[in-house]
């Protein structure tokens, strides 16, 4: 192939913005103490009835069974972590499932080929792609189903690209562009979702309005900007994609080791219609014509090829948690924010509060714990909320997954 610089490694400090994230002050609910815990089995009913809001544990105190209730990690201060090596030790897992690095594949402009091309391809294999999306724009109208409705039930992640990547002329301009976007996103999910969604201003554009404007936009519309991302050269040929990447992430390339990779047009050289190659019908630097567009491509079989190895190479399978971009920045800002202590209970149980700085109904994304369990354990049930899964044992380590302030973690024996 062609490809000379295919990928232009531009040093990924991935600066995010974090001015979008609001923050919720001290939680209010201060009618959670220590004192429930200080009880002795045999009191804990009396304990339990002067708290109207813990009605859920009464039952089984009721039927006799010895469990303490829940503490509710309302106020948490007096209480630690143990020190390595102690039982109940935990730690937030750097990357969900405690891979050592995150991806991020992005997608700019809602193309057409996108919408027709590259959407089914990621849902087919299980991947979730962020599609930075400008809503305004003719090529996205077409295909407004696909956005709207078949990419969001299928996992995937849609963006703010601005309504119609063209920048600013004003203030008033730069609130449509931002906020109209916003709106359109935020519909197109369930209510109950945090609205928190990427953000990438549109290369070459000219905002006529202040930094201030623009970050109290961003703010104000839940945005976090994609600061630095690296861009697909459109020859690149699927297996460079994944070894450039893979290298690059494995070797520590990008900060705190998250690689966050974007493509423009996907087309199928055979469609010489929309996809336009250099050498025709074959994949050597292609542009996606169609719905206004001119963007250059990857060849949708070297697109193919990149998202099989995703999903076959062990490196990507096992060390890597490909995830949306907001998903990737919920993950980092809440495990450098957050902490665990654990609240001393009975021999059966290991009771833990992970608190959060960050608002609850903004970053909602489960953190992995991994916890030192107690000599002897062979199995762990975590319960979080009355939700309860299986942890993975390795050794004599837990690994579960748990929300930032979504209640007491309680881990017992299978
Ligand atoms: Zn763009």
């Amino acid at each position: 192939m062609t490809g000379s610089r295919i990928l232009a490694w531009a040093a990924c400090v991935l600066a995010v913005s974090v001015g979008c994230a609001s923050r919720s002050g001290p939680e209010g609910d201060s009618d959670s103490d220590g004192d429930v815990h200080a009880a002795d089995s045999d009191v804990v009913t009396d304990d339990a009835a002067s708290d109207a809001g813990d009605t859920a544990t009464d039952d089984s105190l009721d039927a006799g069974d010895a469990e303490p209730p829940e503490f509710d990690c309302g106020s948490t201060e007096g209480f630690s972590n143990p020190a390595p090596g102690i039982a109940g030790h935990t730690e937030i897992a750097r990357w969900k499932h405690d891979r050592s690095a995150a991806l991020t594949i992005n997608f700019d402009d809602s193309t057409p080929g996108q919408a027709t091309l590259g959407v089914p391809a990621m849902i087919v294999r299980g991947l979730t792609g962020t599609w930075f999306v400008n809503p305004g724009t003719s090529s996205y109208l077409a295909h407004q189903d696909r956005w709207e409705t078949d990419a969001p039930a299928e996992s995937q992640e849609l963006a703010n690209h601005t309504m119609d990547h063209a920048g600013a002329a004003d203030y008033a301009d730069a609130e449509y562009q931002i906020g109209e976007a916003s709106r359109i996103i935020v519909s197109a999910y369930p209510p109950s979702r945090s609205p928190l969604m990427g953000f990438n201003r549109g290369g070459g554009t000219t905002w006529n309005v202040t930094e201030e404007q623009v970050q109290s936009l961003l703010e104000e519309f839940h945005c976090i900007e994609r600061a630095h991302s690296t861009g697909i050269y459109p020859a690149t040929p699927g297996e460079t994609m994944l070894t450039q990447i893979g290298d690059h992430l494995s070797s520590g390339g990008w900060a705190d080791d998250w690689g966050n990779v974007h493509f423009h047009g996907i087309c199928d050289p055979a469609d010489a219609v929309n996809c336009v190659c250099d050498t025709p019908g074959t994949s050597s630097n292609c542009r996606e014509y169609g719905g206004g567009v001119n963007n250059g491509a990857v060849s949708l079989a070297q697109f193919e090829t990149f998202l099989d190895g995703l999903i076959t190479d062990s490196y990507f399978v096992d060390d890597v948690w490909i995830a949306g971009f907001i998903s990737a920045h919920k993950y980092q800002a809440e495990r450098n924010g957050s902490q665990v202590v654990m609240i001393p209970d009975t021999d059966e149980r290991i009771v833990l509060c992970l608190s959060s700085p960050l608002d609850p109904a903004l970053y909602d994304e489960s953190l992995t714990l991994m916890t030192e369990l107690p000599g002897g354990w062979i199995s762990c049930i975590a319960n979080q909320d009355g939700v309860s899964t299986t942890c993975r044992i390795d050794g004599t380590t837990a690994f579960f997954e748990a929300l930032p302030d979504g209640g007491a973690i309680v881990l017992s024996q299978d």
